[in-house]
């Protein structure tokens, strides 16, 4: 059985806790209410990968710099994989991915989720966000599941970009999206002050304006996430070092990748990556070529959360493919 610990004010020092030192001080995936009476409380979390740290490194920020919103704002703060931000990966091996368990399941991590929500739920959050990292360089941007005006309108106050992602199951905002207007935001790598700083600056103008903003929908671009490019399983076991992913594609993220790239090297010429759309068919052929043990675009795309860390791609994705939408 897994429970998350509850508290109603910050342990002294949490503040002082990097992310990989807060196992220190908790004992693991934590709520914190600093919910006020008569005042519906704002939703973060962070952590739900433990090697993205710059939600934590907000909350950090927003209490330093703002003491006096301990007691005046009414937030709840969800820090999800304290274990994994420990050891500074996004997921220990053995643990499912804490940001695909919210769509009910049998293991402990989705009875975590399923009692987050209730007490949520409980509370009448207005607006959830959750905080998250790129590893490799992007431009911040939100990703939505809905295009509700309200979704469209908060995503605008983050940034001028966002992702409907109808994939992958089970993430936080999809299941908050139930509750109340719930974005994810992206906010940069872990590894730039200012992902924390945009995220920190978000968090306190919702908290200071208690409502949602006006923003202002139709300046936001929204992408879609139609294609998702994983690691063959059987790859993924057999050796840590392939594919080898190309690094210079990192710079192409939300941008017009030709036809023929080279998106990564395989071990031989067994099929090492596969594509699938939002309704999880397989259609790698539709998109790449393997030549050799090289595998290429047989299309233009647009990609989006490329990452050259073979870790991460395959406890994750190696990349999404985009397209523009008109909501
Ligand atoms: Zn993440």
């Amino acid at each position: 059985m897994m429970r998350f610990d509850l508290h109603h004010a910050l342990p002294a020092n949490v503040l002082d806790c990097t992310a990989a030192q807060l196992a220190d001080v908790l004992r693991g995936p934590t709520l914190f209410d600093l919910g006020k009476p008569g005042k519906a409380p704002l939703f973060v979390s962070v952590l739900l990968h433990g090697n993205e740290t710059s939600g934590w490194e907000a909350i950090r920020k927003l209490f330093s710099k703002y003491p006096e919103l301990v007691n005046t704002s009414s937030i709840l703060i969800f820090v999800g994989n304290v274990l994994s931000a420990q050891k500074g990966v996004r997921k220990l091996d053995g643990q499912p991915d804490y940001n695909r368990v919210w769509n009910g399941g049998s293991t402990p991590e989705h009875k975590l989720a399923e009692d987050v929500i209730a007490y949520a739920d409980s509370k009448k959050p207005w607006c959830a966000i959750d905080v998250h990292n790129n590893s490799g360089p992007n431009p911040h941007y939100s990703v939505i599941t809905d295009l509700a005006p309200a979704t469209r309108a908060l995503a605008s106050t983050f940034s001028s970009l966002a992702i409907l992602a109808k994939q992958p199951p089970g993430t936080l905002t999809q299941a908050f999206s139930d509750l109340c207007t719930s974005i994810t935001i992206e906010a940069g790598i872990p590894a730039d002050p200012d992902s924390s700083e945009r995220a920190t600056a978000l968090i306190r103008q919702l908290l200071s304006e208690g409502k949602l903003a006006e923003g202002s929908p139709e300046s936001l671009e929204i992408f879609d996430n139609f294609v998702r490019v994983t690691v063959e399983p059987e790859i993924a076991n057999q050796d840590r070092t392939f594919p080898k992913l190309n690094p210079e594609l990192d710079t192409f993220n939300f941008k017009c990748l030709p036809a023929g790239s080279l998106v990564c090297s395989l071990k031989d010429r067994s099929r090492g990556i596969r594509a699938n759309d939002v309704e999880q068919r397989d259609v790698t052929e539709d998109y790449f070529v393997v030549e050799d043990t090289e595998v290429r675009l047989r299309q233009d795309v647009i990609i989006s959360m490329y990452t050259r860390d073979p870790l991460i791609a395959v406890q994750d994705c190696i990349c999404y493919f985009l397209k523009s939408i008109e909501p």
